[in-house]
């Protein structure tokens, strides 16, 4: 394969830069453009080592850089191949004089995701560790972070190479019955199928399950604040997120628009959606506030819904009373600081039989209270991140999704008494539609689809 070479490290300006050299002819041209203080030839030049030296254009011996470079090689590396990383000093103009050079002296210009793409092609890793490696880098939060790093170690993968396995054995009888029906008889294959079929329908589903969790910690709890204008929904926004950034104001109505914030509790990500005020108004901008804020409740996992305790339930409280009737939400009792301790709470609110909880989003009390509540509803806390196979890819997921459909409908195949052969023609689907999330005969689309969401360098 081609020598590939790319700046690794973010663009911009940091202490220290990286770019990265894999290929045949690495130390060919390692050799050409750095001159080691302590000269080694490349072959006594032990894997792992770390030379310190100058970068220079071997055109005209101008030195352009004191740099460290390390050696790694083949197969003991990111990529397999030979490979080195240049450490330079981490300015712009420096690094790109570098890649320059390297890109002179025979090295390709790497394209986004190619370093790894090599990993995967020369079988290092599986396509979802490789896929687990964006991920890791494009982590949001902890929890997801975590999630990407027990797929890269190859939990997921082992998983689906367990139930493929569970097919295979299977299978083989499949084909000898097909091969040599004198064999063994149909019926003993059958049962044998049926039952490994429903036990990767229960391995399938297992999977399945942790699409939440999975879409929980990648995208985040997506939660939706209502309430009537003026009843705090803006403050309560602030005091979650501990800091001002929505505005703040006396005056009702303002909220027209919605806001997002994110918010990060115990590591999982919460997407709040700050609705502008629930009302019956006769003017279009705020009719457009009221539809969005009842969309906005539509498409929450939590709506909160807030209730200003200094004022009567009015015709706006009716309405979000409704709304939250319908869906996962928290009661939010607003502005406690301005009451007697043992106020009274309207029926209306106690009938909804949902958790209520009483706060000033003033003075920041009841906030703690709400964030546990907030956790307990999800059941956050019994999810182990550390040790779970959580699917967060949407690529595994519809696969997983396509090979329980192969599942169940080769077991209709099976209740309807069709031939071996047809079933067979289900079973390899499944086999398939697995072998594709671990980049088992995947196509080049699907590779090249993989790693065209790298970032350039890795
Ligand atoms: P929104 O229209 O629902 O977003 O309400 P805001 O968050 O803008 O609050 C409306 C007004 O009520 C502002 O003047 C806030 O300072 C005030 N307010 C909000 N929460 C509290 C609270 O807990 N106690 C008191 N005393 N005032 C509050």
């Amino acid at each position: 394969m081609s020598t590939i070479a790319a700046i690794s490290t973010a663009p911009g300006i940091g202490g220290i830069g990286i770019i990265r050299i894999s290929g045949d002819n690495t130390f060919e041209i390692i050799n050409k453009i750095f001159k080691q203080k302590k000269y080694q030839e490349i072959k006594d030049i032990k894997g792992y080592t770390i030379k310190y030296g100058h970068l220079i254009d071997p055109n005209t011996k101008e030195i352009i850089d004191e740099v460290l470079v390390s050696f790694f090689k083949k197969p003991h590396s990111y990529t397999t191949e030979d490979m080195c990383e240049i450490n330079s000093h981490g300015g712009i103009i420096i690094m790109q004089k570098i890649l320059d050079i390297c890109l002179q002296n025979g090295a390709e210009m790497a394209e986004a995701g190619e370093f790894t793409k090599r990993a995967f092609l020369n079988g290092r890793i599986d396509l979802s560790q490789a896929e687990s490696i964006i991920d890791i880098i494009n982590s949001k939060t902890e929890k997801e972070t975590m999630a990407s790093i027990n797929q890269l170690n190859g939990f997921l993968s082992e998983d689906i190479n367990r139930i493929r396995q569970k097919i295979i054995n299977v299978m083989v009888n499949i084909e000898v019955n097909i091969d040599y029906p004198e064999y063994d008889t149909e019926e003993v294959t059958q049962t044998q199928a049926k039952n490994m079929l429903e036990e990767v329908k229960g391995d399938l589903e297992k999977l399945q399950k942790t699409f939440y969790n999975g879409k929980i910690i990648k995208e985040g709890i997506k939660i939706a604040i209502i309430g009537k204008p003026n009843a705090g929904k803006s403050s309560l926004l602030n005091a979650l997120l501990k800091e001002k950034r929505a505005i703040v104001t006396q005056y009702a109505g303002t909220t027209r628009d919605t806001i997002e914030e994110f918010l990060n509790i115990d590591g999982i990500p919460f997407k709040i959606v700050d609705t502008a005020g629930i009302r019956e108004a006769e003017d279009e901008v705020e009719k457009i506030g009221i539809e969005k804020s009842r969309q906005m409740a539509d498409s929450a996992d939590l709506v909160i819904g807030i209730f200003d305790l200094t004022s009567d339930l009015n015709d706006e409280d009716d309405e979000i009373i409704r709304i939250l009737k319908e869906k996962k939400s928290i009661i939010v009792l607003n502005k406690i600081d301005l009451l007697e301790k043992d106020f009274k709470i309207n029926k209306k609110i106690l009938d909804l039989n949902k958790k209520i909880i009483k706060i000033s989003a003033l003075e920041q009390t009841g906030i703690d209270e709400l964030n546990s509540e907030i956790i307990n509803l999800f059941k956050l806390n019994e999810i182990n991140f550390d040790s779970e196979i959580i699917v967060t890819n949407a690529r595994h997921k519809n696969l997983i999704n396509k090979a329980l459909e192969n599942t169940n409908e080769a077991l209709n195949v099976i209740e309807d008494n069709m031939p071996i052969d047809i079933i067979a023609v289900y079973i390899k689907e499944i086999l398939e539609n697995l072998g594709l999330i671990t980049g088992e005969n995947v196509s080049e689309d699907i590779i090249n689809e993989v790693f065209s969401k790298f970032c350039l360098g890795k």
